[in-house]
């Protein structure tokens, strides 16, 4: 079995507990205004140019984003860094896009990691069908969960997506005991807001298995992956937090039940 994969990256670790190698599948339902990975949207392999600077010439190449991999050699990979992940309790981390778009190869790559005793984290939207949910919850892996935009109508603007669709598939993971750690990408003016902040401190104080909150701070890095795609960014005037604006807005969150921490 095959999958579209756009990037594999090792010493990660921001994606999850440890160590951790992060596969990403390329394709996803949303489109966050904010995207980092724009390139992981298509479900279908992108060519792009590509310029490198060398003094003063610029040299354009092309390069194409997506591979397909069979699950086999995408374990290969991975399981190349088993000392790392045993020396600091990593694991595997399936990424995205949206990993769920690409249910059979997830599952069999699940499958094949725990085969090798390689913890697995997903990290997710929380945008798919409640069965996968269902199905892979059962498997037993670290389910990062993104929470972004709670009001259905702003989900809708700023990320394309029915936020009803996710809120329910958190609460079906909750139910199921699954270990979850949400992600909050923290986007200036968009899910900073007192109201989008109140609402999902509310919902994850309902939860009985988040066990921590990670705020990720929004950075303006993406903008020339936009324009080699030919996408136009949106967002391209919005600054960075200041540490001061940061530290403001990570106090919001201080009726969270639950650890609440900043990722650099
Ligand atoms: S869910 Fe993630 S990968 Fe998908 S559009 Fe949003 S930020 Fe990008």
């Amino acid at each position: 079995m095959k999958g579209l994969v756009f990037d594999i990256r090792h010493f990660s670790i921001h994606d999850g507990p440890g160590i951790r190698t992060t596969v990403f599948l390329k394709g996803c339902p949303l489109r966050c205004l904010w995207c980092h990975n724009p390139e992981s949207q298509s479900t279908k392999p992108q060519t792009v140019t590509k310029e490198n600077r060398i003094g003063s010439k610029t040299y354009c190449v092309q390069d194409i984003l997506g591979k397909e991999m069979s699950v086999s050699e995408v374990i290969t990979e991975v399981a190349k860094d088993t000392p790392f992940y045993d020396e600091s309790g990593g694991g595997v981390t399936f990424s995205g896009g949206e990993p769920l778009m690409q249910p059979d190869f997830l599952i069999a790559a699940i499958d094949e990691c725990y085969k090798l005793k390689i913890d697995v984290a997903i990290d997710t939207s929380g945008f798919g069908a409640p069965d996968l949910l269902r199905k892979i919850a059962e498997k037993k892996p670290l389910f990062l969960f993104d929470l972004k935009v709670i009001n259905n109508s702003d989900s809708i603007k700023y990320t394309g997506v029915n936020s009803n669709i996710i809120i329910n598939n958190l609460k079906l993971l909750d139910s199921l005991g699954t270990n979850i750690a949400i992600r909050i990408p923290l986007i200036p003016t968009i899910t900073d807001t007192t109201e989008n902040v109140r609402a999902i401190a509310n919902l994850v104080n309902t939860l009985k298995c988040a066990t921590q909150v990670n705020l990720l701070p929004y950075h303006a890095i993406a903008g020339d992956k936009y324009r080699r795609l030919g996408i136009s960014y949106l967002l391209k005037d919005l600054k960075p937090y200041t540490q001061k604006e940061l530290d403001d807005v990570a106090k919001k969150f201080s009726n969270v039940n639950v650890p609440v921490t900043i990722d650099a």
